[in-house]
């Protein structure tokens, strides 16, 4: 591991000041310290935000809520509000790593994690992502894991969480500090595809610190599903996740949000596709449109063309126990 100096900061400001080229936030670490044994990451400082007050969750004036940036996975995920209200974003929580990864993973750290494209931690193979300018293994590697959507020559790695999917979703706003003052970014724009530069995964500026993320007031609670389809049952990344929430007037669909996850560089959303069912009747037909509609453009590599009808099952599915309506 490359040397680094180590500095804990009580205050917001004090903590972007400190912030430049070479160094990181740390939170918990649950991804960033492997990166740093693996010499995939040399950081020269690290800045432990642990100090901060960034742990309280709140009511905002719109009747939604305020995450802080430093509130755990697990806190989070059994937050009453949470479950109570946005069980979508609860049952996504939860459907990631391990409970032990929970308890020390952030909200802030969950947004920033890095993808788990084998060559990506490999510093012996190339990859555009950990160097640019290196080539991307994968593409004529083992590429079973990687995207089908929104893919470039640069890079075809997928964003590994499964919150931010439901995120996407629900159409949560990131709030961010940074030399420049503060900002919100939408979810939407938050996460970023590959193209000519795989190695920023997100749209955040140097400096920038994400210090809550806001969940709008409709959460969705009575018509949702998160469906995470993966190679073994628990501590897995999804092969293809997704999130799938409904407001419906009886069995006409008035509002419909999908996303996926495992498919792309970021959770994959097509509003297109959620116009296809708006004023339907629930169904298997227009569940099937959307989905053709989310899945249109997919281009398969050679190991992963399972993932298109994978895919496309997965949306007709999830949007099906969505528009029945249970607590699962
Ligand atoms: Fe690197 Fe992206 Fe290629 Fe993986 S897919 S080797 S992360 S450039």
């Amino acid at each position: 591991m490359t040397p680094f100096s180590y500095q804990r900061p009580e205050r917001i400001d004090q903590a972007i000041a400190l912030a430049g080229p070479d160094s990181r936030y740390i939170a918990g670490g649950t991804n960033l310290l492997d990166l740093m044994k693996e010499d995939v990451l040399r950081p020269r400082r690290l800045i432990d935000i642990n100090g901060l007050p960034l742990r309280d969750i709140e009511q905002t004036p719109g009747n939604g809520l305020m995450i802080g940036a430093l509130v755990s996975n697990a806190e989070l995920a059994w937050h009453p509000q949470v479950a109570q209200r946005y069980p979508l974003l609860a049952k996504a929580i939860l459907a990631g790593a391990s409970p032990q990864l929970r308890n020390m993973a952030s909200t802030g750290g969950n947004l920033l994690q890095r993808t788990r494209c084998h060559y990506f931690y490999d510093t012996a193979t190339p990859c555009n992502k950990r160097t640019p300018g290196a080539g991307c293994a994968a593409r004529e590697g083992r590429n079973r894991i990687h995207a089908i959507l929104g893919a470039s020559a640069a890079c075809v790695a997928v964003h590994p969480s499964d919150m931010c999917v439901a995120l996407a979703a629900l159409e949560a706003q990131v709030h961010v500090k940074g030399p420049h003052g503060r900002r919100r970014i939408a979810m939407a724009d938050f996460h970023r595809l590959p193209g000519e530069r795989p190695e920023q995964d997100n749209n955040l500026t140097e400096g920038e610190l994400i210090v809550a993320v806001e969940l709008p007031g409709e959460g969705f609670a009575c018509h949702y599903a998160y469906l995470k389809l993966r190679d073994r049952a628990s501590y897995a990344f999804a092969l293809v996740s997704v999130a799938a929430a409904l407001e419906l007037d009886g069995e006409v669909i008035r509002q419909a949000r999908i996303a996926l996850g495992g498919v792309a560089h970021k959770p994959w959303r097509v509003e297109a596709a959620e116009a296809l069912l708006h004023g339907k009747r629930v169904g298997q037909d227009c569940f099937a449109a959307a989905a053709d509609r989310l899945l249109e453009g997919a281009q398969p590599l050679a190991d992963n063309a399972f993932k298109i009808e994978l895919a496309r099952r997965a949306i007709v599915r999830a949007l099906s126990e969505a528009a029945e309506g249970s607590i699962r």
